[in-house]
């Protein structure tokens, strides 16, 4: 897979762990599964972000935040040839550029970058 790719797909899987952490309920509904909460960790999420953030180039970070802002989530799969952001088709030809995750690619659509689920 594309570094790139890599990079923001963790980096969107932090964002929403970041955000589940935001809702109380849920902090509470971990505890009564018998976790403990540590506060902690969500420094530690932040901090993680941050270091996968510095490793990415500044436009694509901010073409990122941009899409998060705009729809929540940023970087969506493709299944059947279909955005999973738009429900809109993909080309073919398009699909199986993005069939390897070789580069970032973007829904025609939507804007979304889409990647491909194996
Ligand atoms: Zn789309």
């Amino acid at each position: 897979m594309d570094e790139t790719l890599h990079i923001l797909l963790e980096i969107q899987h932090i964002d929403q762990r970041l955000a589940e952490l935001d809702v109380p309920d849920n902090v509470q509904q971990f505890e009564k599964l018998g976790f403990q909460w540590q506060p902690e960790r969500r420094q530690q999420l932040i901090e993680l972000r941050s270091k996968r953030a510095s490793q990415l180039d500044p436009e694509v970070l901010a073409h990122y935040q941009g899409l998060k802002d705009r729809y929540g989530e940023a970087i969506v799969p493709i299944d059947g040839g279909i955005c999973l952001g738009c429900f809109m088709m993909i080309p073919t030809a398009w699909v199986q550029n993005i069939r390897q995750n070789l580069s970032v690619k973007t829904c025609g659509h939507c804007g979304r970058i889409l990647y491909w689920v194996g």
